[in-house]
């Protein structure tokens, strides 16, 4: 974006005030566009006045331009969205839109492999941190060169309803799947200094994105400036060389190419990046060699501006660290990772059940929860917002107060849902005992440290008998 201060945006807004955007004020709603949280399209007034006028229309033109990202955004099916990135480091702002994983069948599979393949990526699913991870598409490569098995395949694949990514150098080819799943929206792969004009006309006559596909960058250049002047979406590809001195130049191009488009302002090559790790399986050597570099290499340029990548194994101990660095590179760190608080109910919980709490920080919650839940023990767990905070910090940061602790006890009406009066507060919050008990009128019992020894903890301390000692 090339703008740094909300001031600037604020300039070509109403500036009424009117609150219809969802925000109070019109420079609220510039914060939030600088941030990225809030779209232009958000401010009606704006919109409709565009339409009636030519100074909100010059307006509105300006504002879109100094907000687009420094990479652009580029579509693939319905709406699945890669690039869009503003900065080189992610503690500088935030990533957005996650590396897409595709995953490649091709022409040349029998049916049953590329069913399975197809319907492993489809159903991929991992629980991490409250959320389930997925992938994202499928790459159909034709490896036939027989334009109708291509198109065939393709057409199957599409099916399964994931975005897609058409792989093949043959205009024919391409021409005949774009046939068939051109309304789908497929990324097409790839446009080279060979075939570039066919898959231009082909770009343009389907409306669909392209990949084009150089290693020389002064050509990649002069490739993507030729389809952008043509309003086609590009995705550029250095070409991914799998090992030795050929990984090193690789990811040397991809730097160059992305420092170019955010520090240079480039705007021919501001375009997201592919990479392709599936380029592992060509070099020589055995399966699980192949998919440790293939693993490799996806895992470096997700860490470093891979936007998009095509990977063959679909083997759990290839995608498992894969999607989990995913999630840790993409994870915004403006915004702690918290969960909705409130009452959960652990294990079908009853009158007789211990009332625990602990903070709305995803990665406390979820350890707290899954402690108890394999545990065995049941119980209600009370969760504080401490705006997504740990305990530690928000004990000594304010935002786990008694005060709170009250509050939500009594939004959650949990003193009818038990017939005692005890809670189980986490250890390392034992500081508030005396606080939280003056402040409830519930005896506080101070559990462990850590959650991993709940188990063992209530195993020994509930339920409390009547003025037995509660040991720690
Ligand atoms: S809708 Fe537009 S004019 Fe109204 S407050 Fe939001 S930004 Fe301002």
């Amino acid at each position: 974006m090339k703008v740094k201060s909300p001031l600037e945006i604020y300039k070509l807004l109403p500036g009424t005030n009117c609150g219809e955007c969802g925000f109070d004020t019109c420079m609220s709603f510039a914060a939030h566009i600088l941030d990225r949280s809030a779209k232009i399209e958000d401010c009606k007034p704006l919109i409709e006045q565009a339409k009636k006028n030519d100074k909100a229309a010059e307006k509105l033109k300006k504002l879109i331009e100094i907000t687009a990202p420094e990479v652009d955004e580029v579509v693939i099916g319905k709406d699945l969205k890669i690039g869009g990135k503003e900065v080189l480091h992610r503690h500088e702002l935030t990533f957005f839109n996650p590396t897409a994983l595709f995953f490649d069948v091709c022409d040349t599979m029998d049916e049953k492999t590329i069913d399975e393949r197809c319907s492993r990526v489809v159903e991929y699913k991992k629980f991490y941190v409250g959320k389930y991870l997925t992938l994202d598409g499928i790459a159909v490569r034709c490896t036939s060169n027989n334009p109708d098995q291509f198109a065939e395949v393709a057409k199957k694949v599409a099916g399964y309803g994931k975005p897609i990514i058409l792989v093949s150098l043959n205009a024919e080819c391409m021409e005949k799947a774009l046939k068939a799943v051109g309304s789908d929206k497929p990324l097409i792969y790839a446009a080279t200094p060979e075939n570039w004009m066919d898959f231009l006309k082909l770009a343009k006559k389907y409306s669909v994105p392209v990949v084009v596909r150089s290693k020389d960058l002064n050509m990649l250049k002069s490739l993507a400036a030729t389809f952008k002047a043509h309003k086609i979406s590009v995705v550029l590809d250095p070409v991914t060389e799998p090992a030795g001195k050929g990984l090193q130049r690789t990811f040397e191009r991809v730097i160059q190419i992305r420092r170019t488009a955010i520090l240079g302002q480039d705007k021919d090559i501001n375009c997201p990046i592919m990479v392709t790790p599936i380029a592992a399986w060509t070099v020589e050597g055995d399966d699980i060699g192949k998919m440790y570099w293939e693993t490799v290499i996806a895992a470096l340029f997700i860490v470093k501006y891979g936007d998009i990548m095509i990977i063959h194994s679909v083997e759990p101990h290839t995608i498992m660290p894969l999607v989990t660095l995913r999630e840790n590179i993409y994870t915004d760190p403006r915004t702690p990772v918290q969960v909705e608080p409130g009452l959960k109910a652990i294990n079908n919980p009853d009158k007789n059940s211990p009332v625990l709490i602990t903070t709305n920080f995803a990665l406390t919650y979820y350890t707290v929860e899954s402690d108890l839940q394999s545990s065995g023990a049941s119980g209600w767990l009370l969760v504080l917002d401490t705006e997504g905070l740990g305990v530690e910090v928000s004990v000594a940061g304010g935002q786990f107060a008694p005060e709170k602790v009250k509050q939500l006890m009594e939004e959650t009406k949990i003193a009818e849902k038990v017939n005692h009066r005890y809670l189980v507060i986490p250890g390392l919050a034992a500081r508030l005992q005396g606080a939280l008990e003056d402040e409830t009128g519930w005896k506080i019992l101070v559990g462990p440290t850590d959650s991993g020894r709940l188990k063992a903890w209530l195993e020994q301390n509930w339920p409390p008998g009547s003025g037995v000692e509660v040991k720690q």
